[in-house]
């Protein structure tokens, strides 16, 4: 992949529907039965990305609906690691 500096890729936040440049944004993939961050987007499969405000993640928290992102429901442990902005 060549970086042109011109087309950054525009991705949504899934807590407030914000959209904004794909690095100013926090990517989290369903590894098994539970979401974890992906900070260096690597991992495999359907991922989704959030702001990196608290706000944010409490509301996806709180969301009910929050099972449409990888399009199966989860148990509420499977978003455990995704209570608090990771530290890089
Ligand atoms: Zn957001």
């Amino acid at each position: 992949l060549t970086d042109r500096g011109s087309r950054e890729p525009i991705r949504t936040c899934v807590a407030c529907g914000r959209k904004a440049s794909q690095k100013d944004l926090l990517r989290f993939a369903l590894s098994g039965d539970r979401a974890f961050w992906d900070l260096d987007r690597r991992m495999p499969g359907r991922g989704a990305y959030i702001c990196p405000r608290q706000e944010c993640l409490e509301a996806l928290k709180r969301d009910r609906k929050k099972g449409r992102i990888f399009r199966r429901q989860l148990g509420e442990e499977a978003w455990a690691e995704l209570t608090s902005i990771p530290k890089d």
